[in-house]
Protein backbone atom coordinates (compact mmCIF):
# COMPACT_ATOMS: atom_id res chain seq x y z
CA UNK A 1 0.00 0.00 0.00
CA UNK A 2 1.49 3.37 -0.83
CA UNK A 3 2.23 5.92 1.61
CA UNK A 4 -0.21 8.13 0.40
CA UNK A 5 -3.04 6.23 1.21
CA UNK A 6 -1.37 5.27 4.74
CA UNK A 7 -2.22 8.87 5.49
CA UNK A 8 -6.18 8.53 3.70
CA UNK A 9 -8.17 9.88 7.06
CA UNK A 10 -12.00 8.40 7.18
CA UNK A 11 -14.03 9.73 9.85
CA UNK A 12 -17.01 7.49 11.21
CA UNK A 13 -19.74 9.20 12.63
CA UNK A 14 -22.14 6.76 15.06
CA UNK A 15 -20.14 4.07 17.39
CA UNK A 16 -22.83 2.14 17.17
CA UNK A 17 -22.59 -1.70 16.13
CA UNK A 18 -22.08 -0.58 12.18
CA UNK A 19 -20.09 2.41 12.93
CA UNK A 20 -17.61 0.49 15.65
CA UNK A 21 -17.69 -2.69 13.19
CA UNK A 22 -16.32 -0.46 9.95
CA UNK A 23 -13.94 1.47 12.14
CA UNK A 24 -12.07 -2.17 12.54
CA UNK A 25 -12.53 -2.48 8.65
CA UNK A 26 -11.08 0.72 7.81
CA UNK A 27 -8.11 0.39 9.82
CA UNK A 28 -7.36 -2.67 7.95
CA UNK A 29 -7.22 -1.15 5.03
CA UNK A 30 -4.55 0.88 6.68
CA UNK A 31 -6.85 4.56 7.05
CA UNK A 32 -6.27 6.52 9.45
CA UNK A 33 -9.57 6.57 11.29
CA UNK A 34 -11.58 8.82 13.46
CA UNK A 35 -15.19 7.59 15.65
CA UNK A 36 -17.08 10.23 16.18
CA UNK A 37 -20.46 9.12 18.91
CA UNK A 38 -23.09 10.91 19.77
CA UNK A 39 -23.45 9.12 23.70
CA UNK A 40 -20.80 8.81 26.29
CA UNK A 41 -19.05 5.53 26.15
CA UNK A 42 -21.26 2.39 26.28
CA UNK A 43 -18.89 0.36 28.33
CA UNK A 44 -19.00 2.82 30.88
CA UNK A 45 -22.21 3.44 31.33
CA UNK A 46 -24.12 1.19 34.27
CA UNK A 47 -27.52 1.13 31.72
CA UNK A 48 -27.98 1.84 28.54
CA UNK A 49 -30.91 3.15 27.04
CA UNK A 50 -32.16 2.58 23.82
CA UNK A 51 -32.98 -0.11 21.58
CA UNK A 52 -33.43 -4.16 21.74
CA UNK A 53 -31.93 -5.65 24.41
CA UNK A 54 -31.02 -8.70 22.11
CA UNK A 55 -30.47 -9.43 18.36
CA UNK A 56 -30.39 -12.42 16.24
CA UNK A 57 -27.50 -12.86 14.29
CA UNK A 58 -27.53 -14.29 11.38
CA UNK A 59 -24.86 -16.25 8.61
CA UNK A 60 -25.33 -12.36 6.95
CA UNK A 61 -23.85 -10.91 9.64
CA UNK A 62 -21.07 -13.41 10.54
CA UNK A 63 -19.75 -13.47 7.53
CA UNK A 64 -18.67 -9.67 7.77
CA UNK A 65 -17.48 -10.75 11.24
CA UNK A 66 -15.26 -13.09 10.23
CA UNK A 67 -13.17 -10.88 8.45
CA UNK A 68 -12.25 -8.40 10.92
CA UNK A 69 -11.89 -11.90 13.07
CA UNK A 70 -14.36 -10.99 15.32
CA UNK A 71 -16.89 -13.93 14.74
CA UNK A 72 -15.49 -16.25 17.62
CA UNK A 73 -15.61 -13.75 20.64
CA UNK A 74 -18.87 -12.94 19.74
CA UNK A 75 -20.23 -16.43 19.30
CA UNK A 76 -19.04 -17.80 21.82
CA UNK A 77 -21.61 -15.25 23.99
CA UNK A 78 -24.13 -16.33 21.93
CA UNK A 79 -27.52 -18.60 22.18
CA UNK A 80 -28.07 -20.87 19.10
CA UNK A 81 -31.99 -20.27 18.03
CA UNK A 82 -32.92 -23.86 15.52
CA UNK A 83 -36.51 -22.87 15.55
CA UNK A 84 -39.30 -20.78 16.19
CA UNK A 85 -41.37 -22.54 18.91
CA UNK A 86 -45.05 -21.08 18.75
CA UNK A 87 -47.58 -20.49 21.49
CA UNK A 88 -51.01 -20.89 20.94
CA UNK A 89 -53.80 -19.48 22.92
CA UNK A 90 -54.57 -22.62 24.52
CA UNK A 91 -50.64 -23.49 25.55
CA UNK A 92 -50.13 -25.88 22.99
CA UNK A 93 -46.56 -25.29 21.27
CA UNK A 94 -45.30 -26.12 17.59
CA UNK A 95 -41.68 -26.08 16.89
CA UNK A 96 -41.38 -24.72 13.42
CA UNK A 97 -37.25 -25.22 12.23
CA UNK A 98 -35.42 -21.95 10.27
CA UNK A 99 -33.94 -24.82 8.60
CA UNK A 100 -31.71 -28.04 8.34
CA UNK A 101 -31.55 -29.67 12.05
CA UNK A 102 -28.06 -28.14 12.31
CA UNK A 103 -29.08 -24.39 10.97
CA UNK A 104 -29.33 -21.73 13.04
CA UNK A 105 -29.65 -18.36 14.20
CA UNK A 106 -28.07 -16.81 16.99
CA UNK A 107 -29.40 -14.49 20.34
CA UNK A 108 -26.51 -11.54 21.33
CA UNK A 109 -26.76 -9.30 23.82
CA UNK A 110 -26.63 -5.92 21.58
CA UNK A 111 -24.65 -3.85 24.25
CA UNK A 112 -21.78 -7.03 24.97
CA UNK A 113 -21.49 -7.31 21.05
CA UNK A 114 -21.29 -2.97 20.40
CA UNK A 115 -18.81 -3.35 23.70
CA UNK A 116 -16.80 -5.78 22.14
CA UNK A 117 -16.52 -4.09 18.64
CA UNK A 118 -15.29 -0.68 20.68
CA UNK A 119 -12.97 -2.78 22.48
CA UNK A 120 -11.56 -4.14 18.89
CA UNK A 121 -11.12 -0.57 17.17
CA UNK A 122 -9.59 0.93 20.43
CA UNK A 123 -6.90 -1.72 20.17
CA UNK A 124 -6.22 -0.42 17.04
CA UNK A 125 -3.57 2.14 17.27
CA UNK A 126 -4.82 3.51 13.72
CA UNK A 127 -8.07 4.17 15.20
CA UNK A 128 -9.08 6.35 18.00
CA UNK A 129 -12.63 6.75 19.39
CA UNK A 130 -13.97 10.40 20.43
CA UNK A 131 -17.41 9.61 22.40
CA UNK A 132 -20.17 12.35 23.14
CA UNK A 133 -19.00 14.46 19.86
CA UNK A 134 -22.34 15.04 17.97
CA UNK A 135 -22.17 16.10 14.65
CA UNK A 136 -24.16 19.26 13.67
CA UNK A 137 -22.61 19.74 10.25
CA UNK A 138 -20.29 18.74 7.47
CA UNK A 139 -19.50 20.61 4.21
CA UNK A 140 -18.82 17.74 1.49
CA UNK A 141 -16.48 20.10 -0.61
CA UNK A 142 -13.69 20.56 2.05
CA UNK A 143 -14.18 17.45 4.30
CA UNK A 144 -14.93 19.20 7.33
CA UNK A 145 -16.70 17.89 9.99
CA UNK A 146 -18.26 19.98 13.19
CA UNK A 147 -19.36 18.65 16.29
CA UNK A 148 -21.14 19.86 19.55
CA UNK A 149 -19.90 18.36 22.94
CA UNK A 150 -22.09 17.81 26.06
CA UNK A 151 -20.59 21.18 27.66
CA UNK A 152 -21.43 22.83 24.60
CA UNK A 153 -17.65 23.56 23.18
CA UNK A 154 -17.93 22.75 19.57
CA UNK A 155 -15.16 20.97 17.84
CA UNK A 156 -13.83 20.73 14.38
CA UNK A 157 -11.89 18.51 11.93
CA UNK A 158 -11.11 17.99 8.57
CA UNK A 159 -10.96 14.59 6.61
CA UNK A 160 -10.59 12.91 3.21
CA UNK A 161 -14.22 10.59 3.15
CA UNK A 162 -16.95 10.92 5.75
CA UNK A 163 -18.81 7.93 6.43
CA UNK A 164 -22.01 7.80 8.32
CA UNK A 165 -23.30 5.14 9.97
CA UNK A 166 -25.18 7.34 12.55
CA UNK A 167 -28.23 5.30 12.56
CA UNK A 168 -32.17 5.88 11.10
CA UNK A 169 -32.08 9.61 12.01
CA UNK A 170 -28.79 10.06 10.49
CA UNK A 171 -27.16 13.46 10.66
CA UNK A 172 -24.81 12.76 7.57
CA UNK A 173 -28.07 11.69 5.52
CA UNK A 174 -30.12 14.82 6.43
CA UNK A 175 -26.85 16.79 4.91
CA UNK A 176 -26.40 14.72 2.16
CA UNK A 177 -30.14 15.26 1.66
CA UNK A 178 -29.65 19.33 1.03
CA UNK A 179 -26.76 18.71 -1.43
CA UNK A 180 -27.44 16.29 -4.02
CA UNK A 181 -30.54 14.65 -6.14
CA UNK A 182 -31.63 12.53 -2.93
CA UNK A 183 -34.47 10.05 -3.44
CA UNK A 184 -36.09 9.68 0.40
CA UNK A 185 -38.37 7.51 1.55
CA UNK A 186 -39.98 6.93 5.13
CA UNK A 187 -42.84 4.87 6.81
CA UNK A 188 -43.73 4.52 10.01
CA UNK A 189 -45.63 1.09 11.17
CA UNK A 190 -49.15 1.79 12.71
CA UNK A 191 -47.45 -0.60 15.55
CA UNK A 192 -45.28 -0.11 18.69
CA UNK A 193 -42.80 -2.44 20.68
CA UNK A 194 -42.15 -2.70 23.95
CA UNK A 195 -39.46 -5.08 26.05
CA UNK A 196 -40.45 -7.12 28.63
CA UNK A 197 -38.52 -9.45 30.97
CA UNK A 198 -38.68 -12.91 31.72
CA UNK A 199 -36.57 -13.86 35.00
CA UNK A 200 -35.14 -17.27 35.26
CA UNK A 201 -36.54 -19.84 37.70
CA UNK A 202 -36.09 -19.48 41.54
CA UNK A 203 -33.72 -22.84 40.51
CA UNK A 204 -32.00 -21.11 38.56
CA UNK A 205 -33.26 -22.59 35.21
CA UNK A 206 -34.92 -21.37 31.84
CA UNK A 207 -38.26 -20.24 32.51
CA UNK A 208 -38.90 -21.88 28.56
CA UNK A 209 -37.14 -24.16 26.03
CA UNK A 210 -33.76 -22.32 25.50
CA UNK A 211 -32.89 -22.92 21.96
CA UNK A 212 -35.72 -21.29 20.15
CA UNK A 213 -36.94 -17.99 19.22
CA UNK A 214 -40.40 -18.50 21.00
CA UNK A 215 -43.49 -16.29 19.69
CA UNK A 216 -47.26 -15.81 20.22
CA UNK A 217 -48.76 -15.29 16.92
CA UNK A 218 -52.05 -13.74 17.30
CA UNK A 219 -52.57 -12.40 13.97
CA UNK A 220 -52.85 -8.50 14.17
CA UNK A 221 -49.98 -8.83 16.77
CA UNK A 222 -47.10 -10.90 18.59
CA UNK A 223 -44.91 -11.27 21.26
CA UNK A 224 -42.06 -12.86 21.05
CA UNK A 225 -38.83 -13.91 23.21
CA UNK A 226 -35.23 -14.29 22.71
CA UNK A 227 -32.88 -16.23 25.56
CA UNK A 228 -30.21 -14.60 27.46
CA UNK A 229 -26.81 -15.30 28.24
CA UNK A 230 -28.44 -15.34 32.12
CA UNK A 231 -31.03 -17.89 31.58
CA UNK A 232 -33.58 -14.75 31.23
CA UNK A 233 -35.72 -14.15 28.34
CA UNK A 234 -36.41 -10.70 26.88
CA UNK A 235 -40.24 -10.48 25.64
CA UNK A 236 -41.05 -7.95 22.70
CA UNK A 237 -44.72 -7.45 22.80
CA UNK A 238 -45.31 -6.05 18.78
CA UNK A 239 -48.96 -4.60 18.38
CA UNK A 240 -50.43 -1.48 17.62
CA UNK A 241 -50.48 1.27 19.55
CA UNK A 242 -54.30 1.71 19.48
CA UNK A 243 -53.83 -1.43 22.01
CA UNK A 244 -51.33 -0.48 24.13
CA UNK A 245 -53.62 3.08 24.87
CA UNK A 246 -56.73 0.65 25.30
CA UNK A 247 -54.74 -1.11 28.41
CA UNK A 248 -55.22 1.84 30.84
CA UNK A 249 -55.51 -0.25 34.35
CA UNK A 250 -53.72 -3.29 35.85
CA UNK A 251 -56.88 -5.27 35.32
CA UNK A 252 -57.08 -4.10 31.41
CA UNK A 253 -53.39 -5.87 31.36
CA UNK A 254 -54.21 -9.03 32.98
CA UNK A 255 -57.03 -9.23 30.98
CA UNK A 256 -55.06 -8.84 28.03
CA UNK A 257 -52.63 -10.78 28.47
CA UNK A 258 -54.63 -13.73 30.29
CA UNK A 259 -56.45 -13.98 26.77
CA UNK A 260 -53.74 -13.72 24.40
CA UNK A 261 -50.19 -15.25 25.96
CA UNK A 262 -51.84 -16.70 29.29
CA UNK A 263 -48.75 -19.23 29.76
CA UNK A 264 -46.75 -16.43 29.92
CA UNK A 265 -47.47 -14.63 32.71
CA UNK A 266 -46.83 -17.48 35.64
CA UNK A 267 -43.35 -17.46 33.87
CA UNK A 268 -42.83 -13.30 33.83
CA UNK A 269 -44.99 -13.35 37.09
CA UNK A 270 -48.05 -11.15 37.69
CA UNK A 271 -46.77 -8.74 39.57
CA UNK A 272 -43.26 -7.66 37.73
CA UNK A 273 -45.41 -8.20 34.63
CA UNK A 274 -47.73 -4.96 36.09
CA UNK A 275 -44.74 -3.06 37.32
CA UNK A 276 -42.77 -3.10 33.88
CA UNK A 277 -45.76 -2.69 31.36
CA UNK A 278 -46.59 0.77 32.96
CA UNK A 279 -43.00 1.86 33.28
CA UNK A 280 -42.40 1.00 30.03
CA UNK A 281 -43.51 2.97 26.72
CA UNK A 282 -44.17 2.01 23.34
CA UNK A 283 -41.42 2.99 20.97
CA UNK A 284 -42.44 3.49 16.97
CA UNK A 285 -40.84 1.07 14.09
CA UNK A 286 -39.53 3.29 10.89
CA UNK A 287 -38.59 1.53 7.98
CA UNK A 288 -36.43 4.05 5.47
CA UNK A 289 -35.19 3.53 1.75
CA UNK A 290 -33.19 6.10 0.07
CA UNK A 291 -30.63 6.47 -2.13
CA UNK A 292 -27.56 7.96 -3.20
CA UNK A 293 -25.67 6.46 -0.43
CA UNK A 294 -22.91 8.36 -1.39
CA UNK A 295 -21.56 12.05 -2.53
CA UNK A 296 -18.68 12.03 -4.45
CA UNK A 297 -15.51 10.59 -2.99
CA UNK A 298 -16.51 12.47 -0.01
CA UNK A 299 -19.36 10.80 2.22
CA UNK A 300 -21.44 7.50 2.51
CA UNK A 301 -24.22 6.55 4.19
CA UNK A 302 -24.60 2.70 5.90
CA UNK A 303 -26.36 0.92 8.37
CA UNK A 304 -29.45 2.16 9.10
CA UNK A 305 -28.35 5.59 8.41
CA UNK A 306 -29.19 4.37 4.55
CA UNK A 307 -31.80 1.63 5.14
CA UNK A 308 -33.85 1.75 8.70
CA UNK A 309 -35.79 -1.31 8.43
CA UNK A 310 -38.49 -3.11 10.39
CA UNK A 311 -37.00 -5.62 12.74
CA UNK A 312 -39.18 -8.05 11.79
CA UNK A 313 -36.89 -10.17 9.89
CA UNK A 314 -33.52 -9.97 12.19
CA UNK A 315 -31.87 -8.55 9.48
CA UNK A 316 -31.64 -4.56 10.33
CA UNK A 317 -27.62 -4.95 11.83
CA UNK A 318 -27.08 -7.99 9.72
CA UNK A 319 -27.39 -6.13 6.21
CA UNK A 320 -25.20 -3.40 8.24
CA UNK A 321 -22.75 -5.49 9.11
CA UNK A 322 -22.59 -7.04 5.66
CA UNK A 323 -22.62 -3.54 4.16
CA UNK A 324 -19.10 -3.22 5.64
CA UNK A 325 -18.06 -6.35 4.00
CA UNK A 326 -19.37 -4.83 0.42
CA UNK A 327 -17.49 -1.97 0.56
CA UNK A 328 -14.31 -3.57 1.69
CA UNK A 329 -14.75 -5.76 -1.64
CA UNK A 330 -15.52 -2.83 -3.68
CA UNK A 331 -12.06 -0.90 -2.40
CA UNK A 332 -10.73 -4.04 -3.10
CA UNK A 333 -11.80 -4.08 -6.24
CA UNK A 334 -10.97 -0.15 -7.39
CA UNK A 335 -8.00 0.01 -5.16
CA UNK A 336 -8.68 1.73 -2.80
CA UNK A 337 -10.12 4.34 -5.38
CA UNK A 338 -12.55 5.50 -2.77
CA UNK A 339 -14.87 7.89 -5.34
CA UNK A 340 -15.38 4.40 -7.24
CA UNK A 341 -15.82 2.50 -4.86
CA UNK A 342 -18.45 4.54 -3.17
CA UNK A 343 -20.44 4.83 -6.49
CA UNK A 344 -20.37 1.45 -7.15
CA UNK A 345 -21.82 0.87 -3.43
CA UNK A 346 -24.56 2.57 -4.05
CA UNK A 347 -25.17 1.21 -7.33
CA UNK A 348 -25.17 -2.44 -6.12
CA UNK A 349 -26.81 -1.59 -2.74
CA UNK A 350 -29.75 0.16 -3.14
CA UNK A 351 -31.70 -2.87 -4.64
CA UNK A 352 -30.03 -4.97 -2.31
CA UNK A 353 -31.41 -2.69 0.71
CA UNK A 354 -34.57 -2.03 -0.87
CA UNK A 355 -35.45 -5.62 -1.21
CA UNK A 356 -34.99 -6.29 2.36
CA UNK A 357 -37.08 -3.35 3.62
CA UNK A 358 -39.96 -5.20 1.68
CA UNK A 359 -38.90 -8.79 2.82
CA UNK A 360 -38.87 -7.52 7.01
CA UNK A 361 -42.24 -5.58 6.23
CA UNK A 362 -43.70 -9.11 4.94
CA UNK A 363 -41.68 -11.12 7.47
CA UNK A 364 -44.42 -9.13 10.05
CA UNK A 365 -47.46 -10.89 8.57
CA UNK A 366 -45.66 -14.77 8.75
CA UNK A 367 -44.73 -14.24 12.26
CA UNK A 368 -48.14 -12.77 13.41
CA UNK A 369 -50.65 -14.65 10.55
CA UNK A 370 -49.04 -16.83 8.69
CA UNK A 371 -47.28 -19.32 11.43
CA UNK A 372 -50.71 -19.98 12.57
CA UNK A 373 -51.99 -21.43 9.11
CA UNK A 374 -52.50 -24.41 8.05
CA UNK A 375 -50.05 -24.03 5.25
CA UNK A 376 -47.65 -24.71 7.95
CA UNK A 377 -47.24 -28.59 7.31
CA UNK A 378 -44.22 -28.75 9.31
CA UNK A 379 -46.68 -28.03 12.40
CA UNK A 380 -44.88 -30.05 15.29
CA UNK A 381 -46.76 -30.49 18.87
CA UNK A 382 -44.41 -30.62 21.45
CA UNK A 383 -45.18 -31.63 25.27
CA UNK A 384 -43.27 -29.66 27.47
CA UNK A 385 -41.21 -26.14 27.27
P1 LIG B 1 -27.46 2.44 15.49
O1 LIG B 1 -27.40 1.14 16.23
O2 LIG B 1 -28.69 3.27 15.63
O3 LIG B 1 -26.19 3.28 15.90
C1 LIG B 1 -26.04 4.62 15.48
C2 LIG B 1 -25.06 5.31 16.41
O4 LIG B 1 -24.86 6.64 15.95
C3 LIG B 1 -25.58 5.43 17.84
O5 LIG B 1 -24.58 4.99 18.72
C4 LIG B 1 -25.89 6.91 17.99
O6 LIG B 1 -25.70 7.37 19.32
C5 LIG B 1 -24.90 7.54 17.03
N1 LIG B 1 -25.32 8.85 16.51
C6 LIG B 1 -26.55 9.23 16.09
N2 LIG B 1 -26.55 10.50 15.66
C7 LIG B 1 -25.29 10.96 15.82
C8 LIG B 1 -24.65 12.21 15.57
N3 LIG B 1 -25.33 13.27 15.07
N4 LIG B 1 -23.33 12.34 15.85
C9 LIG B 1 -22.62 11.29 16.35
N5 LIG B 1 -23.19 10.07 16.63
C10 LIG B 1 -24.50 9.90 16.36
N6 LIG B 1 -31.29 -6.28 13.63
C11 LIG B 1 -30.86 -7.55 13.44
O7 LIG B 1 -30.00 -7.79 12.58
N7 LIG B 1 -31.36 -8.59 14.17
C12 LIG B 1 -32.33 -8.41 15.11
O8 LIG B 1 -32.78 -9.38 15.76
C13 LIG B 1 -32.82 -7.09 15.33
N8 LIG B 1 -33.77 -6.85 16.26
C14 LIG B 1 -34.23 -5.57 16.44
C15 LIG B 1 -35.26 -5.38 17.37
C16 LIG B 1 -35.77 -4.11 17.55
C17 LIG B 1 -36.89 -3.91 18.53
C18 LIG B 1 -35.24 -3.02 16.82
C19 LIG B 1 -35.79 -1.64 17.00
C20 LIG B 1 -34.22 -3.21 15.90
C21 LIG B 1 -33.71 -4.49 15.69
N9 LIG B 1 -32.69 -4.74 14.76
C22 LIG B 1 -32.25 -6.03 14.55
C23 LIG B 1 -32.12 -3.65 13.95
C24 LIG B 1 -30.81 -3.15 14.55
O9 LIG B 1 -31.04 -2.69 15.86
C25 LIG B 1 -30.26 -2.00 13.71
O10 LIG B 1 -30.29 -2.33 12.35
C26 LIG B 1 -28.81 -1.68 14.11
O11 LIG B 1 -28.77 -1.22 15.43
C27 LIG B 1 -28.24 -0.63 13.15
O12 LIG B 1 -26.96 -0.30 13.57
P2 LIG B 1 -26.34 1.14 13.20
O13 LIG B 1 -24.99 1.14 13.79
O14 LIG B 1 -26.53 1.37 11.76
O15 LIG B 1 -27.28 2.18 13.93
Amino acid sequence: MSEEKRKKRVAVIGGGLVGALNACYFSRRKYKVDVYEMRSDIRKAEVVRGRSINLALSVRGREALKRVEMEDEVINKGIRMYSRMIHDRDGTLRVIPYGRKDQYIMSVDRRHLNEVLLTAAEKNPDITLHFEHKLVNCDFNTGEIVFKRSDGTIVKDVVDAIIGCDGAFSAVRNQIMKNTLFNYQQEYIPHGYMELNMPSTPSDECAMAINHLHIWARNEYMMIALPNQDKSFTLTLFMPFKIYDSIKTEDDLIDFFDKNFQDSIPLIGEKELKEMYFKSKALPLISIKCSPYHIGDKALIMGDAAHAIVPFYGQGMNCGFEDCLVLDDLLDKHKDDIGAAFEEYTKVRTVDAHAICDLSMYNYIEMRQSVNSRLFLLRKKVDNF
